[in-house]
């Protein structure tokens, strides 16, 4: 099922003229109306006549979050401020938000590639969507939103939490679709399991919108089988219109970003060089459609690579592969470089594990994991723990390289966030 079939399935070379022809505009706006850009192509001696192919995208400025940072609040601002319609900010981790400005155009079109990402999941004008994002600053939930309704969904605007008062949704309004973070998606399954609910008999969900976080293939599977539905990966970010910039379709084999509106490159993040389809990078974006805030090669910090080939659903826009962590979630223990993912990936692998855990650094170097066990994972044996512990540590030390101290507790006894999850504590004292 299509949206909007003609421009999913453009030809390549006609997608490609588009996309010039959108880049030199976008090129020749901003150089007129952004002082960082103007800034920029002065330093670099460049004019926006140089850009006369694709390839000579790289040859344009990258653009930071702190870039943004140090334009807040209206800095990057492309139009009047009476033509914006919407602000959002984005928390990244630390001191000043960024502003991020959406014109009318802006979020109407945000929705309509919204509305290209579900009809591509198979989400109809019959579906009930019970949207658990934060609504707020954040652009996750509204984005959506405005979306599901363009397709012609209920939209139940639920927020995250209150996990009790979402399933009184879900059973009196018969929800089918929910779009979740998937540390709550995970925190609903186990909710469920524990109030004597079987998705698949009492409620009428069959698939889940799950994104604004990294995640593994073990946890996709894990929030299918306890919720009973089919997971989708959904990616975005804030200053790329947020949810609705790459989604997987039925065959759930990558994400197809909307390269008519995004402008996709894998660099490489140390040295900055484009990497070839296939090859695993940091993903960097130029926007192509955008009105109030247009910007130029954002790195978006996150590491990926492209699916050169072509999807059997027809669509000619590529993919991405899952997002395996953001380069700057990267930790050094004793000198070895680790991704959270990959102990994730190790954790969500084995039934024993329940849904939760959390990375403490400490001291001089030492890593703490503590993992929440199953629900059905403890028989009381206390052998049996000791037994579980000592092999979810090796399984990491082969993993990684550097054997962290695993400790088990019960579940549902580590914190839970509202919105993205913290996974990593670092006290350390080095
Ligand atoms: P921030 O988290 O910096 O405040 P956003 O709220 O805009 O910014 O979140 C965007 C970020 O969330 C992305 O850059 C990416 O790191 C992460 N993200 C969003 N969707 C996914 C996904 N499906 N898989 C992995 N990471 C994701
Ligand atoms: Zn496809």
């Amino acid at each position: 099922m299509f949206w909007d079939r003609k421009t999913e399935t453009l030809k390549r070379s006609t997608l490609e003229a588009l996309q010039l022809q959108r880049l030199q505009a976008t090129v020749r706006r901003v150089v007129k109306k952004v002082p960082l850009y103007q800034h920029r192509f002065a330093e670099y001696g460049l004019k926006p006549g140089h850009i006369r192919s694709l390839a000579d995208v790289s040859r344009l400025p990258f653009t930071t979050s702190a870039d943004l940072r140090a334009s807040y609040p209206h800095g990057m601002l492309a139009v009047a401020t009476d033509d914006v319609l919407r602000l959002h900010t984005s928390s990244g981790t630390t001191g000043k938000p960024k502003a991020l400005f959406f014109s009318r155009h802006d979020v109407d079109n945000a929705a309509e590639l919204m509305a290209r990402c579900l009809v591509m999941s198979g989400v109809t004008r019959q579906d009930v969507l019970q949207n658990m994002m934060t609504y707020g600053l954040f652009t996750g939930a509204l984005m959506m939103h405005y979306g599901a309704e363009k397709v012609g969904c209920l939209v139940i605007p639920a927020g995250p939490g209150n996990s009790e008062r979402q399933l009184l949704l879900m059973q009196d309004f018969r929800t089918t679709a929910i779009h979740a973070t998937p540390s709550y998606a995970l925190y609903f399954a186990d909710f469920l399991e524990k109030h004597g609910v079987n998705p698949r008999k009492d409620l009428a969900l069959r698939k889940a919108f799950v994104g604004a976080e990294p995640y593994t293939e073990e946890t996709r599977r894990k929030i299918e089988q306890g919720l009973g539905i089919d997971v989708y990966n959904c990616y975005g970010l804030s200053e790329m219109n947020g949810p609705g910039v790459a989604f997987e379709c039925e065959h759930k084999h990558g994400m197809h970003l909307w390269e008519d509106n995004f402008l996709l490159e894998i660099i490489d993040p140390q040295t900055g060089e484009p990497l070839p389809d296939g090859q695993s990078g940091e993903l960097v974006l130029t926007t192509l459609c955008s009105e109030a805030m247009p910007l130029l090669r954002f790195r978006t910090r996150d590491i990926t690579s492209i699916i050169p080939e072509r999807c059997p659903c027809g669509r000619t826009h590529r993919r991405i592969n899952r997002i395996t962590g953001r380069s700057d979630d990267m930790l050094i223990v004793r000198g070895v470089n680790i991704y959270p993912q990959q102990i994730e990936r190790v954790l969500m692998s084995l039934p024993q594990v329940g849904s939760n855990y959390l990375i403490q650094l400490e001291g001089l170097d030492e890593m703490i994991i503590k993992v929440e066990l199953a629900k059905a994972g403890f028989d009381g044996q206390v052998e049996h723990l000791v037994h579980l512990q000592s092999a979810i540590a090796d399984r990491l030390r082969t993993e990684l390289l550097v054997k962290p101290k695993v400790e088990l507790v019960p579940p549902g006894t580590l914190p839970v966030s509202e919105g993205k999850a913290k996974r990593v504590i670092d006290h350390r004292t080095l």
